[in-house]
């Protein structure tokens, strides 16, 4: 098969992305962004709907957030959700004390896995697939109670897509649902997080076997990586959808080192990490 699929095109939306700042909800940069991804998905010709919603934050804040969801063959029965979370965090809490009330730049965690769906709503518009894509861009999913605040809850994350969840805003409900969360590091460890081997083990089995038909085993891993409260945990408690993630996460170092961080920047992307990823689902896409 012959791939579309830019690296070169996917870093550039990476890059829009974080040329906005930081995307924390309630501020200009958050709310810049949004109208710039509401924008290129219906250039690229999906059906875009915004879902806005107010959200409490871990210290009672309330978060004007929005999930935005690109539809690409709207009226197809047939259908595939592909998650990503486009907000970014409010504080670097893995990183030096001096940091931890920075805003993350969210180059990695964030703005990755959005580039690669926009991506391939690009190449879909040239090639439309056989069926139907929800893609589901999550709000608020990083804005979790921070290290250095006693009392976490895991409920304070993830909560676009816990809302997402309750409202099931679809009339069709697709078949299965693949989370993408920074999917851009260098030399990522893809490997099978348990909720993702719990709800969707057909799924993982399916994905890894396009990863490797393409010669990239030494990135998707065949080991068990981790048990990582993602957006796909609420997809798949809320709505049954059977949802993996595609997530970097070792056992050895736990996320990458840039995680929460001042150094998840552009310049710590891997290019060829989020072309191995847009491949993946080109293939597996185009074969639905
Ligand atoms: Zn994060």
């Amino acid at each position: 098969m012959q791939f579309n699929f830019s690296a070169d095109s996917a870093f550039s939306f990476l890059q829009k992305q974080c040329d906005f700042g930081p995307r924390i909800p309630n501020t200009p940069a958050h709310v810049a962004c949004a109208a710039y991804l509401e924008k290129k998905l219906s250039e690229y010709g999906a059906l875009v709907t915004l879902q806005k919603f107010d959200a409490k934050a871990y210290n009672g804040e309330i978060l004007h957030s929005t999930n935005i969801i690109a539809q690409i063959n709207p009226s197809h029965p047939k259908r595939i959700a592909l998650f990503a979370h486009w907000d970014s965090r409010p504080y670097c809490d893995n990183d030096a004390e001096v940091n931890w009330k920075s805003p993350v730049l969210g180059a990695n965690d964030g703005a990755s896995g959005v580039a690669v769906l926009l991506e391939l709503a690009r190449i879909w518009q040239q090639k439309a697939p056989s069926v139907g894509v929800d893609i589901v861009l999550f709000d608020s999913e990083d804005y979790g109670t921070p290290s250095f605040v006693q009392n976490d809850s895991e409920d304070t994350w993830c909560l676009g897509s816990q809302y997402w969840g309750a409202k099931k805003p679809y009339s069709v409900k697709p078949i299965y649902g693949i989370l993408l969360d920074m999917v851009g590091g260098v030399n990522p460890n893809f490997g099978y997080d348990v909720i993702s081997q719990q709800f969707a083990p057909e799924i993982l089995a399916k994905v890894w076997s396009v990863a490797h038909s393409l010669g990239y085993s030494q990135t998707f891993v065949s080991k068990t990586s981790g048990s990582i409260v993602d957006d796909h945990y609420y997809v798949n408690i809320l709505t049954g959808i059977p949802t993996i993630d595609i997530i970097d996460f070792s056992p050895n170092r736990g996320f990458p080192s840039t995680w929460h961080t001042i150094y998840d920047t552009p310049q710590n992307i891997d290019k060829e990490s989020l072309k191995m990823v847009g491949n993946v689902l080109e293939l597996l896409i185009y074969s639905e």
